[in-house]
């Protein structure tokens, strides 16, 4: 079984997130994504999301809610202090004894993974995957080092950042996030 992880703050999820998380999937021929919405992350205590850990987790859970090939795990939200990667593996591969798991990265996010928390072991418990934005999607392409996959997945001009900063200016947000998210959001008052 091929498992892939997909962590982010998902404040809130959006179409980019979704048809990233569809490119990977083909591209690495996985069983089944795992969305893991952060909790405290190391590198963001300065700057916290804006929508509640559970409001987040929700969010997800209405965004990946009708695909079985999906699964949202609550673990960092759950955990208390920091979320470290390396913990959430370790938790996973727990679950999944059998499964071969797969870390998506995005471009940005590689250049500081030494930095991480253990990152030896981050190699150890699961293959990374580089998610690079192209014209073209859903594809491998060549490896960059050793041990590390490249996923091309095609770019989405959108952002969370961009969602919160329309729903400030009272902008609609109809086709940035699914349906479902765009009531939740609404019913909350989120990010007014
Ligand atoms: P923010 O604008 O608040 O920084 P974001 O839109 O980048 O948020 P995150 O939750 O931080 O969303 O994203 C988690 C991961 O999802 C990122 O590391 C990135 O790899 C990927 N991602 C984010 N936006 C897109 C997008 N438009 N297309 C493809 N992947 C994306």
């Amino acid at each position: 079984m091929r498992i892939g992880v997909f962590g982010g703050t998902f404040d809130p999820p959006h179409v980019g997130h979704l048809l990233m998380a569809t490119d990977a999937r083909e591209a690495l021929k996985l069983d089944r994504l795992i969305f893991v919405p952060a909790g405290a992350q190391p590198f963001k205590v300065d700057t916290p999301p804006v929508a509640s850990a559970q409001d987040r987790l929700e969010m997800v859970r209405l965004a990946v809610a009708d695909d079985a090939n999906y699964v949202v795990d609550d673990a960092e939200i759950n955990r208390k202090g920091l979320s470290f990667t390396v913990d959430t593996l370790e938790h996973l591969s727990e679950r999944n004894p059998a499964a071969q798991l797969f870390l998506l990265l995005g471009e940005d996010v590689l250049a500081g993974f030494e930095q991480w928390r253990n990152p030896a072991r981050i190699r150890e418990l699961a293959t990374l995957a580089v998610v690079r934005r192209t014209a073209a999607a859903g594809s491998l392409v060549d490896p960059i080092a050793a041990g590390v996959l490249t996923v091309s997945a095609r770019r989405v001009d959108v952002s969370s950042t961009e969602i919160r900063e329309r729903r400030r200016a009272g902008k609609s947000i109809k086709g940035f996030v699914p349906e479902s998210v765009e009531r939740f959001i609404d019913v909350r008052g989120l990010y007014r």
